[in-house]
């Protein structure tokens, strides 16, 4: 495996800090770059290796294998720029927190969006590939173009509706690394300041509190992921440091130290029971790395 040529790798990189399940093992190497032009010499050299490669935001949606990622992780906190470019529109870089976004940006102009956007966190480059939101709304819905490093260089994606659809999106594969996306907002009537402070109270009343990834699953076309694992009788179920919150069974929790294993378990029993009662297959939200 080739050494990589910027003082911004890491060898050896514990990658469950890096995630907020606390969960996984060692990267090979590590590309934490500085700045757009460091993560795109970065990305270009990464895609070059036969080596495998992995694009890390802030890892609020992903688990990690306890055996590492055999390859090259880029992880893009250093991309933290936000320009207003007038309008109504901002720039804003791939590694910018998305809570940084809503309370910076949305809620003192009372932009829409508050609503879609608040209390998910994670990376505005993860948001967007993962298409991120709630019943009000996702990222991609407020997206004007998105810029990409990839296998064909730095490329600019128009955005429209038909590129992307819940939790997912088809601009951006798993070789592209998200440097930027313009984001062009609509100005609101209500106070989302407001809003904004109602859906981090509701959060924190629903939502367990610990080591997670959020809903673990989609949910499918009929119902909710929650309710049909719940209606399974597997609301608490444990494995190993692993459980189905009692809370909202679409959340397995890392509850003391967990393995890859131990998650991994829950979430087969959570499919393997959702299948023979309801016939219905559940789909992982959460990214699995192996
Ligand atoms: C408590 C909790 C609550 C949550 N609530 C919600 C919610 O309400 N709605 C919701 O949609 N999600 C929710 N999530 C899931 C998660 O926060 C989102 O999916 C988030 O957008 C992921 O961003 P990230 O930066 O952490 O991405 P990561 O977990 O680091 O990566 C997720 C995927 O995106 C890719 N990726 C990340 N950054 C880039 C980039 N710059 N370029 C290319 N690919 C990239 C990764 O390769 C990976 O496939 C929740 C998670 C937690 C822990």
């Amino acid at each position: 495996m080739n050494t990589p040529p910027f003082d911004f790798a890491v060898q050896d990189c514990p990658l469950a800090p890096a995630t907020l399940y606390k969960v996984g093992g060692n990267a090979r190497w590590a590309l934490v770059p500085r700045d757009a032009a460091e993560a795109i010499a970065a990305c270009t050299w990464m895609l070059e290796q036969a080596d495998r490669h992995l694009i890390l935001g802030r890892g609020s949606n992903v688990l990690i294998s306890d055996e590492g990622f055999p390859g090259y992780v880029l992880i893009t906190t250093g991309l933290t720029g936000i320009e207003a470019l007038g309008d109504d529109r901002y720039r804003v870089e791939g590694g910018v927190d998305l809570d940084v976004l809503v309370r910076e940006v949305i809620v003192p102009n009372d932009y829409h969006g508050a609503g879609a956007l608040t209390g998910i966190p994670g990376s505005v480059g993860g948001a967007i590939y993962m298409n991120a939101g709630t019943v009000n709304g996702a990222t991609c819905d407020f997206l004007e173009s998105v810029d990409l490093a990839g296998p064909n260089g730095v490329v600019t994606a128009a955005m429209d509706p038909s590129k992307y659809a819940y939790r997912s999106q088809a601009f951006c594969t798993p070789d592209d690394l998200i440097l930027q996306g313009v984001f062009r907002f609509e100005p609101s009537d209500e106070d989302q300041l407001a809003i904004y402070n109602r859906y981090i109270e509701r959060r924190s009343q629903k939502q367990p509190r610990g080591d997670c990834c959020g809903s673990v699953f989609k949910n499918p076309e009929s119902g909710h992921a929650g309710q049909l694992i719940e209606a399974c009788g597997l609301k608490g179920k444990r494995r190993g440091g692993a459980v189905v919150s009692p809370m909202h069974a679409n959340f397995i929790m890392n509850e003391d130290n967990a393995t890859f294993e131990d998650i991994v378990g829950l979430i087969g029993l959570c499919k393997q029971r959702v299948r023979e009662q309801f016939g219905i297959e559940l789909q992982e939200e959460v990214r699995i790395v192996t």
